[in-house]
């Protein structure tokens, strides 16, 4: 989501790039105290299950329509379809784990990944690890298509409106589950072959923004750890602030899922080809807010698609593993650091 989308046009047949999130440069409580069962190495995260019963079979809970810090009052938000949520029982933290991309935004796509693909299998992973920590896991979405909540398919809204829908619905999703984290898991992709390695971002310009940074220097590091732990060797690019990731005209733009609320005119949903009413505009209002998490965030970019060295890692089960292992472990671990 992130990296790619600073060179959107890229040789064809090499990389492949369809969506970013919240393609710039247009002017685009603290960490829960629900830490369940500590995982202190990946040994105990592999013997581990500590709760079998956090199956995703819970009770739906239905959720109310969000309401929206709007700069002109009225306007309600599109009814986003978030009565399917399913959150699993249990006493485990709640962790929502966001695969990137989705739908016809395919992500970066190189060396016979796509990186929409590869984030929801790496996603699945990852909530087996955490399920059989004892921690309870939502995804943002199942499939190929975009996350929950009925942003996808024939009679909704395409381009702006769509991605836009899209990313806003994770965020509600995981607000109105009360997650602990949210963390998005991409893979990077770059018209550079020679860019390679692991980095994760977090924003250091909102609420929760301590947690924000150490949430990902946990990820990154434990991440690092792992695959080298593996026997696979990585490029650690470290951790960076995306606060202020694109800038254009002097106005900075985060990555949409980990950035405070953004307001956007109507002016510039019809610029990027968006429809107003599909995103929550009453007749004559100007602007509108988003909505931003209410938990700790971080979006991890997991190798390089665009590498041949690391397009291979992720082609690799017992690579794609370890990476699993690492963002798990750095969960788990920014969790149980965290004061009661
Ligand atoms: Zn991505």
């Amino acid at each position: 989501m992130s990296r790619h989308a600073l060179w959107p046009l890229l040789a064809v047949g090499v990389l492949l790039i369809a969506g970013s999130g919240d393609p710039a440069p247009l002017p685009s409580a603290s960490a829960s105290s629900l830490t369940p069962a500590s995982v202190t190495d990946s040994a105990s995260l592999a013997a581990s299950s500590r709760n079998p019963s956090a199956t995703p079979t819970g009770a739906v809970i239905a959720i109310a329509p969000p309401t929206t810090p709007n700069t002109s009052g009225a306007a309600k938000v599109a009814t986003l379809d978030l009565t399917r949520v399913v959150v699993p029982p249990g006493d485990g933290a709640l962790v929502v784990i966001d695969p990137g991309h989705g739908g016809d935004e395919i992500g970066a796509a190189a060396f016979g990944i796509v990186e929409k693909d590869s984030n929801l299998e790496m996603g699945r992973r990852v909530e087996r690890l955490l399920t059989q920590a004892g921690y309870r896991v939502l995804l943002t979405r199942h499939d190929a298509g975009r996350a929950v909540g009925g942003v996808d398919g024939a009679g909704q809204p395409q381009g702006f409106s769509a991605q836009r829908r899209d990313l806003q619905a994770r965020i509600d999703l995981a607000n109105a589950a009360g997650a602990s984290v949210f963390v998005s898991l991409h893979s990077n992709g770059l018209n550079d072959p020679s860019a390679s390695g692991i980095e994760t971002y977090y924003n250091a310009a909102r609420p929760f923004s301590t947690y924000n940074r150490l949430l990902a220097q946990s990820i990154q590091s434990n991440v690092i750890a792992e695959m080298t732990r593996a026997g696979y060797r990585v490029h650690d690019r470290g951790t960076l602030d995306d606060a202020c990731l694109r800038a254009f005209q002097g106005v900075c733009f985060p990555l949409f899922v980990l950035g405070p609320p953004r307001v956007t005119t109507r002016d510039e949903v019809l610029r990027r080809g968006g429809d107003p009413a599909t995103l929550g505009f009453a007749a004559g209002q100007d602007a509108i807010a988003s909505r931003a998490t209410q938990m700790p965030g971080a979006l991890a970019e997991l190798l390089f698609v665009s590498s041949t060295d690391d397009a291979r890692l992720l082609a690799d089960d017992g690579a794609r593993e370890a990476l699993a292992r690492g963002v798990v472990l750095g969960i788990s671990r920014f969790l149980a650091e965290q004061p009661r």
